[in-house]
């Protein structure tokens, strides 16, 4: 079987900001609820959150999201500035946390531009661990080991495999999907939209993290008519 290499593509045409993305991954990967007083000590833990931003003056006014998740970087931050190596990449292109190595120093957090690295303070087995998104790991790995065991292929875009937030998505904003596969929907996405007049973009490239998350700009018809 080929090596596969994972991204994600994000519409920012499709994102209604609804927070579906948000809730799932909170119920697929266990992330503590937090009150208003968690809030309060600045203890909150989102790994995917949707960022608002508002753009116009009344009554023209309109509002725009972006979902910001671990961009699982090629040269990610996070990685060299671990002490012992917890933050690591494996060689599925995923940029992974080994719990139960982390000494809780928190560099990687300080280093990661996206702002995406949270340290669990709550009730841990641990003393405290970094976690972060990992698109699923664990359905990747429990979906391919079901299809080496029952011998079938894994379809591009199954929900097994899918992580928690592409799922929920009903506007189908998020795509996820093996990079490494030119007949998949996301290769299909990017060869297009990576192209000089696409859509597509990575999130502060000029610090050169090489990230793996495609995000695709908004179709602002508007602007194109008072251009006329
Ligand atoms: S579920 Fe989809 S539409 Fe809703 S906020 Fe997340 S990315 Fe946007």
């Amino acid at each position: 079987m080929k090596q596969s290499k994972w991204g994600m593509v994000v519409d920012l045409d499709k994102c209604n900001g609804c927070q579906a993305c948000v809730v799932a991954c909170q119920s697929e990967n266990n992330i503590p609820l937090q009150k208003k007083s968690d809030y309060d000590e600045n203890r909150v833990i989102q790994w995917i959150r949707v960022e608002r931003y508002w753009e116009g003056s009344f009554p023209d006014v309109k509002a725009k999201f972006i979902p910001i998740m671990c961009q699982h970087c090629d040269e990610a931050p996070c990685e060299p500035v671990c002490p012992v190596y917890a933050s690591y990449h494996n060689n599925e292109g995923l940029n992974v946390q080994v719990y139960n190595r982390c000494i809780g120093t928190r560099f990687c957090a300080n280093n990661c531009p996206y702002q995406v690295r949270f340290f669990n303070f709550w009730e841990a087995e641990w003393p405290g661990i970094m976690e972060k998104c990992t698109f699923c790991v664990q359905k990747i790995r429990r979906t391919k080991r079901d299809a080496k065991v029952n011998g079938f292929e894994i379809e591009d875009g199954a929900r097994e495999i899918n992580p928690a937030c592409v799922n929920s998505c009903n506007t189908e904003a998020l795509i996820f999907g093996d990079m490494n596969n030119p007949e998949s929907k996301i290769s299909r996405i990017k060869a297009k939209e990576e192209k000089k007049d696409g859509r597509g973009y990575h999130l502060m490239e000029h610090y050169g993290t090489s990230p793996n998350v495609l995000y695709l700009k908004k179709v602002d018809n508007s602007k194109k008519s008072h251009s006329h």
